[in-house]
């Protein structure tokens, strides 16, 4: 991870060549576009199948969330309503097999009442109401003989309909129940009422059992939202059912999601059949979605993974990439200036020969004229001051002419192509016969000169001449850069498989950055009259033809250290 930040922290902040200020330089912007690019090709289909599969498993989930909570409910549906069918169905059967005459017979009917309680469980009592809404006959625990019906709105939806079923009531003892009704006619069409009281215990144990499979809350409702058994959840039976009514619909139905004083649930409901019931069950919808929130959670956690897993990878490689697109430039580049330059150093050393060429024969001329002069002064034997003046006038003249041909000779010599030998050349033992030659300057000047050489150093191939020039002018350079006490560090290091690498470093003054471009250049120096510039120019000249190269590293004040790196092949 080190490695990484630190490669892209080179990339960004490192400027390549950057055109306006401000703007991230060229290789910041091709690794972003590329990270960017690269990634959305990558992580968008990832999204996409994500997405989709997300959004199957959900479905998926909810219908095997949905799908028992339906079953259950139309098996109570049914089983509730065949549990009323028989009530019904008894009733009828009774009403309408017993002789009126029978029915208003308070002993007969006592006989009934017994043998229904024997076949069906759950009837609290029977009674037999005439046309005018009077109970006739009552048999049960109560005695409710010659109470008036007559007001009761369910006496005349009974007279209408032929069957009734009441809402839950909590009767005189209190426990919650409710009537069964049906109507027949006597032999003049008037109805007669059979009722039968139902306790609600027996609708209470139907409809448990189904909630205690799936740990829900399973309760019926009245039409009007009143609990007609307990529920766990919103009290006891005759309480109000805080939530909405479901639609009307004969089949056993499903609504997704409802929220009930701020809980979400899922609630599967069905209306009974021939009875004012509602047949409820609400499953708590976080206790369902735990599976699913857990399925989600790692979902998540797979594609963050993921997606960071891909980003890395695509950052590692893209930046590996620049950065090897970046140094292929820069090699590029260094190689085009180095073309330059040597172009430049040709075209300079043509014309530097060229001018030296034309300046020789005038110079040959001046330096004859100016010996004859002498000459002439000679033979005449008149000793005035003026003879003296002139003759100083002419050996100065001499002396410059002596400096300008050796300047130009130099040059002549740096611009020629003079043929290069090719001989085995131990550069250690040439570098000591050019430290020899300044021996003695170094004692005078107090310099120190170090020079470290391997044990097997090859014998390069090359031109002694050439290569002593080359040295001379590097560590001539050296001396002109150090004051008293100066260091001269030389070494030779023989790089691996067939290089010979001269470092000549001393402690000297240093180049300005300004200068290090320049000092290659002909007639370039700092040095005013005492240098001529053409040291370097001609070592790089050097260089060139014995195939190598030189570079130059300088800190200011500290000193300067010029590389030469020779081929042990020689130039071929
Ligand atoms: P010259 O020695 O005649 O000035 P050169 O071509 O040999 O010409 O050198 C050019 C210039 O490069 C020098 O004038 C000097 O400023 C600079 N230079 C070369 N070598 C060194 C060095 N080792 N330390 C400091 N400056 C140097
Ligand atoms: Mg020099």
């Amino acid at each position: 991870m080190n490695w990484f930040s630190r490669q892209i922290q080179k990339l960004i902040f490192t400027e390549g060549p950057a055109r306006e200020p401000g703007h991230p330089s060229r290789y910041r912007r091709m690794w972003r576009n590329t990270v960017i690019t690269v990634a959305a090709v990558a992580i968008i289909p990832l999204l996409g199948i994500t997405f989709v599969n997300y959004y199957l498993y959900h479905q998926s989930f909810q219908k095997e969330l949905t799908e028992p909570i339906l079953r259950i409910t139309s098996i109570t549906k049914r089983s509730l309503e065949s549990f009323l069918e028989e009530r019904i169905a008894a009733a009828k059967y009774v009403s309408s097999r017993e002789k009126p005459e029978d029915l208003f017979d308070q002993k007969k009917l006592a006989g009934i009442f017994s043998r229904m309680r024997k076949s069906f469980g759950g009837i609290v009592d029977i009674g037999v109401i005439d046309s005018t809404g009077i109970m006739r006959t009552y048999a049960g625990p109560y005695d409710l003989a010659g109470k008036n019906y007559r007001n009761q709105d369910w006496f005349d939806k009974m007279l209408v309909r032929g069957v009734y079923v009441s809402d839950v009531f909590l009767g005189h003892r209190q426990l919650p129940h409710f009537i069964v009704a049906v109507k027949n006619e006597d032999e003049h069409a008037k109805p007669i009422i059979f009722r039968a009281t139902i306790d609600m215990e027996w609708m209470v144990r139907q409809i448990q059992v189904a909630g205690l499979k799936q740990n829900c809350d399973v309760f019926l409702l009245n039409q009007s939202g009143s609990l007609q058994t307990p529920s766990r959840l919103f009290g006891e039976a005759l309480s109000q059912f805080p939530g909405r009514l479901p639609r009307y619909s004969e089949d056993s139905e499903l609504i997704e999601e409802v929220t009930i004083q701020k809980e979400t649930y899922l609630m599967g409901y069905a209306y009974i059949a021939q009875s004012p019931f509602l047949f409820v069950i609400i499953a708590n919808n976080r206790d369902l979605n735990k599976g699913w929130l857990s399925y989600q959670r790692e979902m998540l956690a797979f594609l963050a993974i993921s997606i960071i897993a891909i980003v890395a990878i695509i950052m590692g490689i893209t930046t590996n990439w620049v950065t090897r697109i970046k140094e292929a430039d820069q090699r590029r580049e260094a190689s085009l200036h180095n073309i330059e330059h040597q172009n430049r150093m040709a075209s300079i050393g043509r014309l530097a020969a060229g001018v030296a060429h034309e300046i020789n024969n005038p110079m040959a001329i001046i330096n004859e004229k100016a010996g004859l002069v002498n000459d002439l002064l000679n033979l005449s034997d008149d000793d005035s001051p003026l003879k003296e003046k002139l003759r100083k006038q002419t050996d100065s003249i001499i002396k410059s002419v002596a400096r300008c041909s050796e300047i130009t000779h130099r040059l002549l010599g740096f611009a020629r192509h003079m043929d290069v030998k090719h001989e085995p050349v131990a550069v250690d033992a040439l570098i000591r016969d050019v430290l020899g030659f300044l021996e003695k300057e170094a004692v005078y000047r107090d310099i120190q000169v170090e020079m470290s050489v391997p044990d097997s150093l090859p014998t390069i191939h090359s031109d002694k001449g050439q290569l002593q020039q080359l040295f001379l002018n590097l560590i001539n350079n050296a001396f002109d850069a150090m004051h008293r006490n100066g260091r001269i560090d030389i070494s030779v290091v023989n790089q691996k498989p067939d290089k010979v690498v001269v470092a000549i470093r001393d402690s000297g003054v240093g180049i300005p950055q300004e200068h290090l471009d320049r000092i290659f250049e002909p007639f370039f120096t700092t040095k005013k009259s005492k240098g001529t510039g053409l040291g370097l120019s001609i070592t790089y000249g050097i260089v060139q033809k014995l195939r190598g190269s030189i570079s130059v590293e300088s800190e200011i004040g500290k000193g300067t250290t010029f590389t030469v790196t020779l081929p042990v092949g020689g130039p071929a």
